[in-house]
């Protein structure tokens, strides 16, 4: 396979905006690793992409909304991969015409709409949803299940001096990177995942399922998701706003954005101590922010 996405784009960048206490934070930037196939969605598919050409399949076909980042990373890497590609979306009329939909098709990924109820249903057991054409492969919405799991690991090896840091903090969809996350990390180090979803009583168990027997500890938290998931208020949006002006980070709405402003948070609160040294995983997402209208952010 033949992959323009190399880890040494993903920089690691130091924030100052966060220095109120005495901490050190770092941010992965892998936001950077490729213009589409971004973050974290390239490490959670390139299992899935593995086990499709080993088994010789024809295509993948995965599920997501109408902004996904995942939708469009899967399409544009199946196509580099030689796979066909194509999904079920969550789509209602109007939404149909994306920017994200639109590139997704671009990149070869026939489209089936569906209404939230069908494709609530329909993406719960893929696989048996009889919507599988003959010999492709089923990649569950997100890239989450084993595979993704073991390909989010693999964000760690990119880090220099892992060792050094006290905490790993991550935003959390499905908590298939934190699952990852967690299976890499040291066992001094402690992580912290921002969920931009509302509680999920579920989550915590389902992550630990994921987890290996060495797997670092994990807390999750529910205070920044600003109403629920894809909710931007301009609580949001002024804080993505006024990161960009002083650190010129560019941030997403879903979740890269809403994981600083919880970090910040954390931070004013004196979460830390002075000697923490905090690792914050960029995951990338910067095109979704193109359902927003123009203006609304200052780097769009
Ligand atoms: C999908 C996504 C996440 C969430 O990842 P999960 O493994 O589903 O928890 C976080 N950040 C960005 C930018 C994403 O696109």
């Amino acid at each position: 396979m033949n992959l323009p996405v190399t880890n040494n784009m993903a920089t690691m960048q130091p924030v100052e905006f966060f220095r109120k206490q005495r901490i050190q934070v770092d941010l992965l930037r892998l936001d950077k690793i490729h213009t589409v196939i971004s973050g974290n969605k390239w490490y959670k598919l390139k299992e899935w992409l593995k086990i499709a050409i080993e088994q010789r399949k024809e295509g993948v076909f995965t599920a997501g909304g109408a902004y996904s980042n995942h939708i469009v990373a899967t399409a544009c890497a199946a196509q580099y991969a030689g796979l066909k590609s194509a999904a079920i979306i969550r789509g209602e009329q109007g939404e149909k015409q994306s920017k994200t939909l639109a590139d997704a098709r671009s990149y070869g990924m026939e489209l089936h709409f569906f209404s939230r109820k069908d494709y609530g249903l329909l993406k719960t057991g893929l696989e048996n949803s009889g919507l599988i054409p003959a010999n492709w492969l089923a990649i569950p919405e997100g890239g989450q299940g084993q595979p993704g799991v073991l390909g989010a690991s693999s964000i760690l090896d990119i880090v220099p001096s892992l060792h050094d840091y006290s905490h790993i903090i991550c935003a959390v969809g499905t908590g298939t990177m934190l699952a990852g996350l967690t299976n890499a990390a040291f066992g001094h180090q402690k992580l912290i995942g921002i969920s931009s979803l509302k509680g999920d009583d579920n989550l915590t168990s389902e992550i630990k399922k994921w987890q290996n027997e060495n797997a670092a500890p994990f807390s999750l938290l529910y205070d920044y998701h600003f109403g629920g998931y894809a909710k931007h208020p301009p609580s949001l949006l002024n804080f993505m706003n006024e990161l960009y002006r002083i650190t010129e980070i560019p941030t997403d709405i879903v979740y890269t954005g809403k994981m600083l402003f919880g970090l910040q948070d954390l931070v004013k609160k004196g979460h830390f101590q002075d000697s923490d040294k905090v690792l914050a995983i960029h995951s990338g997402g910067l095109q979704g922010n193109r359902s927003l209208n123009s203006g609304q952010l200052i780097f769009l």
